[in-house]
């Protein structure tokens, strides 16, 4: 993958193989949650974060196109590609290499920034060196009728822009914009030294396939409730159920009409429509969970979605934020896993009580995940929750 581009149809098979892997449970297909793109997207996006073929394989071989450009790097291979592909046009007698250095050029062009030494090496219209883009887009009016578009920095700075040549006569404006362009060059001083490269996609302004990857995959929104969810130290199992539930994708039973199913739509405790929304706030034992459970930490709030939890969460003071979080992931997963034993394994509405002893065997069971100082908050915590079971009984299931 870091030497040829992977033909499409091969990585379209790959990927059905790991999708396999994902939604299907040996002979017995399950329902597909996510778009394969979005289940490679980064896990800050929403997505699973696995590997996308066609990116990495890109940032792999743009390796060889960062080299090729970069004058720190010597090499018989770049010599031998310039001398055998540099003069041929048609791109039908390229190898593939060369085909994809040409071709990721541009896209590593938009992260590349030029310090100009001795100006051999860097486009002057076309290559990013003075200002954080190419001149060609600032000064696109003069670009657009320059009859010699590649020279270089070198060439155009020691000749006092005698290289630079327009295939028609410049209009006023036209005029006043390279007298600008000239007043900006004046402090431009070429030395004898080898112009240098900087990546600035990362942060240390080091070129990482890494960092071309990430450039490649950012989809342009990253939401902090999703790395929130990553964070937390509880089993990837509950992770990857926490990113589903905030993407409506789990399979309550309105969301498996939405996908062919024909069964019921009803809640098994209540009745009602079996919405994400209902399942795990409305609902009236689970809104009356989430009620004492606030009232008990002094939080004087009501929650009725997802994005309530997510606003309450903001406002806990920062030390009790990550134990919080994690009680809460509890409370959900059981909630999920009492509705699918009722669904799936003819199972009783349980009382109050039991879901509440319940949530506190799965925080007991996560326990040894957790740092010491998430411990340490989580042993003050614990007692209010023990109280929990105590005080609710069966007759709170009751619908009012
Ligand atoms: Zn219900």
């Amino acid at each position: 993958m870091s030497i040829l581009g992977m033909p499409r149809k091969i990585q379209k098979e790959i990927d059905k193989i790991r999708a396999g892997f994902l939604w299907h449970n040996g002979s017995r297909k399950r329902y597909h949650l996510l778009r394969w793109d979005s289940v490679c997207r980064s896990k800050q996006e929403g997505g699973l974060g696995i590997l996308n073929m066609k990116q990495i394989n890109l940032a792999l071989l743009s390796k060889w196109a960062w080299r090729f450009r970069d004058p720190n790097c010597l090499g018989w291979w770049k010599d031998i590609l310039l001398d055998k592909y540099a003069r041929i046009r048609s791109k039908a007698k390229w190898s593939q290499l060369w085909k994809y250095i040409n071709d990721l050029e541009q896209i590593l062009k938009i992260n590349r920034m030029n310090i100009v030494g001795n100006g051999r090496s860097v486009l002057f219209w076309e290559d990013t060196w003075i200002d954080d883009k190419p001149l060609k887009i600032d000064y696109s009016s003069l670009y657009n009728i320059c009859s010699n578009t590649k020279c270089t920095v070198a060439e155009a700075l020691s000749s006092n822009f005698a290289v630079i040549q327009f295939n028609r006569q410049l209009s006023h404006v036209q005029r006043d914009m390279l007298c600008h362009l000239q007043q900006k060059l004046c402090t431009v001083h070429l030395t004898l030294a080898p112009d240098q490269v900087c990546w600035v996609g990362g942060t240390n302004g080091k070129f990482s396939t890494k960092n071309v990857y990430r450039w490649l995959d950012f989809g342009g929104i990253k939401i902090n409730w999703y790395q929130q969810i990553w964070d937390l130290t509880i089993p990837l199992k509950i992770k990857i159920f926490l990113v589903m539930l905030s993407r409506n994708r789990i399979l309550t039973k309105v969301n498996l009409r939405k996908r062919g199913w024909e069964g019921s739509t009803s809640c098994e405790i209540c009745g009602a429509q079996e919405t994400l929304q209902h399942l795990f706030f409305s609902c009236y034992p689970q809104y009356k969970l989430w009620q004492w459970g606030l009232a008990k930490f002094d939080y004087n709030c009501q929650i009725n979605s997802l994005s309530d939890l997510g606003h309450m969460i903001v406002h806990i003071d920062i030390a009790e934020r990550t134990p919080f979080k994690i009680i809460c992931a509890a409370v959900l997963w059981n909630c999920w896993l009492h509705r699918n034993d009722l669904c799936f394994r003819n199972g009783t509405v349980k009382s109050m009580r039991q879901q509440g002893l319940a949530i506190l065997s799965t925080l007991h069971y996560w326990n040894g995940m957790w740092s010491d100082k998430v411990r340490a908050v989580m042993k003050e915590l614990m007692p209010v929750l023990e109280e929990l079971p105590l005080q609710l009984t069966l007759d709170d299931t009751t619908m009012p």
